[in-house]
């Protein structure tokens, strides 16, 4: 997995999430900035149940309701984004550099990786027409190794 978010930079970006809020014109709240805290320290793309039960650890006052919708404001904020893939509950990302994800389908871990090649993806003919592409990804899905293994057995 490649490591791309270290520890002083955690505070670097829960400052940009200030900033970014005040530019808004939404208000800088404890339970906000634990939440996004949690997803941003968070190796798992964490679904909003698990940013919940670790934010409740720290903020028992906080509902799965209220993480839930905080997520989502990150998202339109910008700040965190929703991992592709479907037939799952929605699983988050707060690591904005370029990267691409792997995600097995039977564990549903998510990998993070990193490949030069797929950063910068040329927008199709046919899209550039119809709509205005804010964000493109790559994904991989399959079996990690460890269920690979467990599916020989
Ligand atoms: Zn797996
Ligand atoms: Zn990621």
């Amino acid at each position: 997995m490649v490591q791309i978010t270290g520890g002083s930079k955690a505070d670097e970006m829960i400052e940009q999430f200030r900033l970014r809020c005040k530019e808004v014109g939404l208000k800088v709240t404890p339970q906000r900035v634990a939440i996004y805290k949690a997803l941003l320290e968070s190796r798992e793309h964490p679904s909003a149940e698990s940013v919940y039960r670790t934010v409740s650890n720290v903020m028992p006052s906080v509902s799965l309701d209220t993480v839930n919708r905080t997520l989502l404001t990150l998202a339109e904020l910008g700040v965190a984004f929703v991992v592709e893939g479907t037939g799952d509950v929605r699983r988050y990302d707060a690591i904005l550099e370029d990267h691409q994800h792997f995600r097995c389908i039977k564990c549903k871990r998510i990998l993070d990786f990193h490949c030069d090649e797929f950063d910068n993806i040329e927008t199709p003919e046919f899209l550039k027409d119809k709509c205005t592409v804010l964000r493109s990804s790559v994904y991989f899905e399959g079996l990690c190794n460890d269920c690979q293994g467990k599916e020989s057995k």
